[in-house]
Formats: structure tokens, sequence, C-alpha cells
């Protein structure tokens, strides 16, 4: 088993942050750790990156304890923390020297050109790393946290502030990772880690309310999709349900709706049809996330 959790509870001072959490990653998972924010997220990963102690319970990382064996457990484990902190006057390739220097590679000029190599950073290489885009210094977070070629990766929302271009490519290079590697990576957005995930865990308030095939959460709360639509003039929700395929209309202020609807086919032509055959015209619309609350509802049948 890669990462093993057994009845981990984490407090901070007044605040419990995870609540009796189980789960298990075996060996070549790419696992999604999915919740919005506060849910508890960054807190697991600093547990079994050992960066935090746990206030109650187990974890272990490639059969090695959390507690017991926490140089063990940072070989085997590489880690991209939330906020990537990395030393902005350095330049790329020193920075990833000096970072395998500290792993004690034997060759660490060898070693920083292969994550160079593997993270697409050779156009960048010769950059001081504070001049780099964001989605360039993720790649530089990502070299350096597989620089010891661990065989388990953590990554705290490794796409979170990229921009739609950057965000493509950084899942693409995650993917690829997640061939080699055991993956878990965090993230609030459930169509990441549809995306990249064949497993999805999601924790809300400190608990874990699913731990689910990816297929099988898709199956229970997506096939979905939900457009925010604007028009000139008053409609009914009524009207709007009438609509082939959709499923649920939410009112949002002024003229304005929320539209779920089934992902068959996109809902905004039939919408625009809709519109042109009653004269109205729209002034937005726009294709929005399946939100988590609505996928917390669907798994736990709570209202
Ligand atoms: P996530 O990564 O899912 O956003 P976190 O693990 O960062 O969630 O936080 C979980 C909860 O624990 C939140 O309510 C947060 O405010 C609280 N928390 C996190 N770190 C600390 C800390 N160092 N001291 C006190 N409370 C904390
Ligand atoms: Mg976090």
């Amino acid at each position: 088993m890669a990462i093993s959790v057994k009845n981990i509870t984490k407090i901070y001072g007044e605040q419990k942050a995870l609540d009796n959490v189980n789960f298990e990653v075996k060996t070549g998972e790419v696992i999604g750790f999915l919740g919005p924010n506060g849910a508890g997220k960054s807190t697991m990963m600093k547990i079994l990156t050992c960066y935090l102690p746990a206030s109650a319970g187990t974890a272990s990382v490639n059969g090695y304890d959390v507690a017991g064996s926490p140089q063990d457990v940072k070989r085997s484990v590489g880690y991209l923390p939330e906020s990537n902190p990395l030393y902005f006057d350095m330049y790329v390739r020193e920075y990833l020297e000096y970072a395998a220097g500290v792993y004690g590679a034997s060759n660490v000029r060898k070693r920083a050109d292969e994550m160079i190599g593997i993270t697409g950073l050779s156009p960048e290489r010769h950059k001081k790393i504070g001049a780099l885009s964001k989605g360039y210094k993720q790649r530089v977070g990502l070299a350096q946290a597989m620089i010891h070629n661990p065989s388990v990766l953590i990554l705290d929302e490794p796409t979170s502030g990229l921009d739609p271009n950057q965000l493509v490519d950084i899942r693409n290079l995650i993917t690829e990772l997640g061939k080699e590697k055991t993956v878990m990576l965090s993230t609030h957005i459930m169509q990441e880690a549809e995306a990249m995930c064949s497993r999805i865990l999601i924790i809300n308030k400190g608990n874990l309310v699913a731990d689910k095939s990816t297929a099988e959460i898709t199956r229970t709360t997506g096939n979905r999709q939900v457009v925010l639509v604007e028009f000139d003039k008053p409609v009914t929700e009524g009207e709007l349900k009438k609509i082939k395929g959709v499923q649920q209309v939410l009112h949002s202020g002024n003229n304005r709706y929320e539209i779920s609807a089934s992902d068959k086919e996109d809902i905004r032509s039939q919408l625009f049809a809709w519109a042109v055959e009653k004269g109205l015209t729209i002034l937005t619309i726009a294709k929005s996330d399946v939100k988590l609350e609505d996928v917390f509802r669907n798994l736990t049948g709570k209202k």
C-alpha cells in the first residue's frame, strides 16, 4: 500500500481539522483529494509528509510510519506544498541542483537536467525563479518534488491560480507523471479531479464523505452541465424547465438563471433557439462548474 491512513484526527487548539479519517491508496493510483476550502486537505497532506504530527491515529507511506520513520517517509514522498515556496532569487537550474544536493544526489547537475527535461523547463532554465510565470513556477515545484525520485507524489492544489493554458499543461504533466508514480493531489474543483484521477476521496469539514472510483462519482453526480444565462426580459422557471434536457432551474436574481441539464448535448444551443423563438435576447451565457455542495448533497442524501 502506498498510503495508509487509519483513524487520523488533527486538532488545532479548539479547531478539529480532521475527524477520524481512514483511507488507503494503492501503488500506482492517481487519487484526487477533493473538498472545499477549509475541509482539511492541506492538513492531511502535511501529516502524510511529516510536516505536522497528527493528534490521533496512524498513517504510513510505503509502509513507513509517519511518526516512527519520518526520514524513510520523506525519502519515499515528493511534496508540492500549497503555496509552493520557492527561492525567487535563485536560477532554475541552480535551485534544482541545490535541491538535488540536499537529497545527496551523486551528480547534482545531471539530476537537475533530468528534472528540467521531464517537467518541460528547458526554455526557462537560465531564468531566475522569480521571473517565471505561475505555470513555470509550478513546474519548478514539481521538479523539486521529484528530485529524489520518490515513488509517491503528494501535490497540494497543483493547478490553483493557473490560467487556462497553463492549467491544461500542468494537468497533462501530472497525468504523465502518474503513469510512473502514485499520486495524491488535492483540489476544490470537481472537474479537475475527474480529469486526472481514477479515484476520488471527498472530504468536507474534516470528514471523509466519499471514497469512490471517478466513474462511480460521475454516475451519481455527473452527466450534468450547469449553465448560467441572463435574458433581457423576465421569464418563468416553468417555461425554462420545458426546454428539452433541462432538469433544474434556479432564479439567481434579475433575469439571471442557473440551469442544470443532462450533458448529452450542449444545452446552450437549445437555449439560444428557445430565446429566438420567444423574442428574447441572451445577454450572457456561460458554462459553470458543478458545485461541490451539489456533489455532497447527492452523495450523502442530505438536503
Ligand atoms: P484545506 O487545505 O482543505 O483548505 P486546511 O487543512 O488548510 O484545509 O484547514 C482545515 C481547517 O483547519 C480549517 O478550518 C483551517 O482554518 C484550520 N487550520 C489549518 N491550519 C491551522 C493552524 N495552523 N492553526 C489553526 N487552525 C488551522
Ligand atoms: Mg489547502
